[in-house]
């Protein structure tokens, strides 16, 4: 007998290896495999008794004792290998958290402090700044923290390797020591409070008694609730139904609202819970997947790859805020893991709970057409209103010498007044740093990039200048690198200068910026909540994580800094981003006792998706937006498949890219009318690599499947072309 094993390689077939005699290579094992010079951690998908036409070389090593696989999850891989065009190997692999991916779970990690005082860090890393960024990097992340940071973790978070950090350590500036870690997640340490759930209202009621009607077959729900509906109740309702029926439930939140709070409020509930996310140590990943995969929880809850969580009995799974572009992979394969949550559904005879207050247009034609049941809350828990929504014209707002103004004066005054109430504010912006242009007055040049077609962003307090892109970052120039004059400018605005601004405005309030900039070190993200929460910070300034993840009753004031930022992209889905944006952070308004208002600046006050997110008018929005898709054939009336080709050579890039579109000509038919393209993608030069795209539709996703093999074979004549493929793209860039 043979073991037929795919390796995470971009070869779409399964291999045949010989079972040594004395080893036992179930179905579903990992399994360590000769691969031409390598060595290869594959997984046993089958056994054959038809022996190769080669002498097949033989296992090396089985993995598991006991399979990491089911056959529901091999089958599930199998299909996202296939729909998302990479191989079974790379989605089976990519199915595994990092830590349990890896032979064996390691025990102890390095943790690194620094060794001098936090002072003499900052004023070495000042010096050091020139010589290499990323010891200064390193020395101002760990001048900030408070406990000794995992050297996984430090470098993770700055982007860089592990390097940097021995190198510092060989200095004498960084002590780096082992440590045991953690297996325990301190998440769970919470024991269910046993307090009664409460009352729901009729809507919840129903929306409870469907799912729970339902369970025990495949069938796919759309929970449309406006936000503060209680749509988190309804799911721990149904996930009780269906633990206590003896099945598991899963629930996907996005990576941003994955907050302890979220996570408390089912570990309030369910004894039995496992949690996947990121921030947890690599030992405490490793044991959270190993008891879900032994039925040792009842309710797993984790972000986007959680969808691969092994479970023995799957009865219902909930993906709350459907609609995040967060939910798609950026990395191959580049699985919508809604989309797969509902496939894995219907292999599982499970039941599937999309839930959002602004559901993609997909999920709601899909909900329109029958194919999901749609489920609505119509009003907020309480019967509290929505928050009133402003909208203001910034065109009329313009401070000093014409300069625009960062709060519109009616914005400014609803601060003063909340902050002179002892009530609490939030401004929202959807950009970080200090300034997202430095701008040369003399001779007019933004200064981009060295590696990137991107402006650099100006971060103030750390005093350099970063790409967003790529994470290269310098000394913010004294003079302008084009004209040697001095005098550059720091324009726009991001979160930190809203902070900076805010701080002069109202100098007796209190003021907290929550943005990826201030949450880096582990428990940051849970100070600034803390403090929101207990009422010491007046005024919050964040960027998309103040929208997600926890609730804060006291925010009476919500200003949307610019509701335009979806408009950055002009891609088609630019109008449903601008409509989310606005009502997801609107709805943080008002959720407590006394009544909020929203104020939504904007230079395009006429634009459809702001006038209706303003009136809280998600499905007349929905409607005329449903029609506009319809007419120029997008989603969800076509499939779509965007290529984007990357290399050193400009002209290779071109011409690889237009050998596609050439391809896929003959594949597509009538329908390669439809097809954008070769032209230079938006951010038309990143990571040293000059980038042309295509994006294709058709009606099927056969036809784009045949667009891709097409595709795949022109591009090898060309050597320095490497293309991405991507299926049901979101990102347009
Ligand atoms: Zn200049
Ligand atoms: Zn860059
Ligand atoms: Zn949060």
């Amino acid at each position: 007998m043979f073991a037929q094993v795919v390796v995470p390689v971009p070869l779409d077939q399964a291999f045949t290896y010989a079972i040594p005699a004395g080893m036992s290579v179930p179905v579903g094992a990992r399994v360590l495999v000769p691969f031409g010079p390598r060595r290869l951690v594959g997984a046993c998908v089958g056994h054959t008794e038809i022996p190769p036409k080669q002498t097949p070389k033989p296992i090396l090593q089985v993995l598991d004792d006991e399979p990491a696989f089911g056959p529901a999850l091999l089958d599930l891989t199998r299909w996202v290998g296939r729909w998302y065009l990479s191989s079974w190997g790379e989605a089976l692999m990519s199915a595994l958290p990092s830590p349990v991916r890896r032979t064996g779970v390691r025990r102890y990690e390095n943790v690194a402090r620094l060794a001098v005082p936090p002072a003499e860090a900052l004023r070495q890393a000042a010096e050091l700044r020139s010589v290499n960024a990323r010891w200064a990097r390193v020395l101002e992340d760990l001048a900030e923290a408070t406990a000794p940071v995992p050297v996984t973790e430090l470098a993770e978070r700055l982007e860089i390797s592990s390097s940097p950090v021995l190198t510092l350590a060989r200095r004498g500036l960084v002590v780096v020591e082992k440590r045991a870690m953690d297996a325990e997640d301190p998440i769970l340490a919470h024991a269910p409070t046993g307090a009664a759930p409460p009352p729901l209202n009729a809507d919840q009621a129903a929306a409870v008694a469907a799912i729970v009607g339902a369970h025990g077959a495949f069938r796919g729900f759309l929970l449309y609730g406006v936000t503060g509906s209680g749509k988190t109740e309804v799911y721990l309702q149904a996930i009780r139904h269906c633990v206590a029926s003896g099945r598991q439930a899963l629930i996907l939140v996005p990576e941003i609202a994955l907050t302890p709070q979220t996570i408390s409020r089912f570990s309030a509930r369910f004894s039995r819970l496992a949690v996947l996310h990121h921030r947890l140590t690599d030992a405490q990943r490793a044991a959270q997947w190993k008891r879900a995969r032994a039925g040792e929880a009842d309710v797993v809850i984790g972000a986007r790859s959680a969808v691969f969580a092994p479970l023995p009995a799957l009865g219902l799974v909930v993906v709350d805020e459907e609609h995040e572009p967060s939910y798609k992979s950026g990395t191959a394969p580049r699985y919508h893991a809604r989309d797969v949550a509902v496939k894995r559904a219907q292999l599982e005879g499970a039941v599937v709970v999309l839930g959002s207050a602004t559901p993609s247009l997909e999920s709601w034609r899909n909900a329109q057409d029958g194919r999901y049941a749609l489920l609505r809350l119509s009003s907020r828990v309480a019967a509290r209103p929505l928050p009133p929504v402003e909208i203001v014209d910034m065109a009329g707002e313009t401070g000093v010498k014409g300069r625009p103004l960062l709060l519109s004066r009616k914005l400014e005054s609803a601060v003063r007044d909340a902050t002179a109430r002892g009530e609490q504010s939030i401004l929202f912006l959807n950009r970080r740093g200090f300034a997202p242009v430095v701008f040369c007055p003399a001779c007019r040049t933004v200064q981009k990039c060295g590696h990137c077609e991107v402006a650099m962003t100006f971060h103030k307090r750390r005093g350099v200048v970063i790409c967003h892109h790529c994470g290269a970052e310098a000394a913010p120039p004294a003079l302008c690198p084009a004209c040697r004059q001095p005098g550059l400018k720091f324009m726009g605005m991001g979160t930190e200068r809203v902070e900076e601004e805010v701080r002069e405005l109202f100098a007796e309030a209190a003021v907290a910026r929550m943005d990826r900039d201030t949450t880096r070190s582990r428990g940051s993200h849970a100070r600034i909540l803390e403090g929101v929460a207990d009422g010491s910070t007046d005024i919050l300034v964040g960027t998309q994580m103040v929208a997600k993840g926890h609730d804060i009753p006291g925010v009476t004031v919500v200003g949307i800094i610019s509701a335009d930022s979806g408009f950055q992209i002009r891609d088609f889905r630019a109008e449903e981003r601008t409509f989310q944006l606005i009502a997801q952070v609107a709805g943080r308004a008002g959720r407590g006792e006394i009544p909020g208002k929203v104020f939504a600046q904007t230079f395009s006050p006429d634009a459809p998706s702001i006038v209706l997110a303003a009136r809280h008018d998600f499905e007349a929005f929905a409607t005329k937006e449903i029609a506009f898709r319809r007419e120029w054939i997008w989603p969800p009336f076509t499939r779509l498949l965007r290529l984007v080709v990357g290399s050193p050579s400009p002209e290779e890039s071109l011409r690889a890219c237009g050998a596609c579109v050439e391809a896929s000509a003959a594949v597509l038919g009538n329908e390669g009318s439809l097809t954008l393209g070769p032209e230079p993608a938006a951010i038309p030069f990143l990571r040293d690599r000059h980038r042309y795209h295509a994006v294709f539709r058709a009606k099927t996703w056969e036809s784009l499947w045949k667009v891709a093999s097409a595709g795949t074979r022109a591009l090898r004549a060309w050597k320095s072309a490497e293309a991405v493929w991507d299926m049901d793209a979101f990102d347009m860039t």
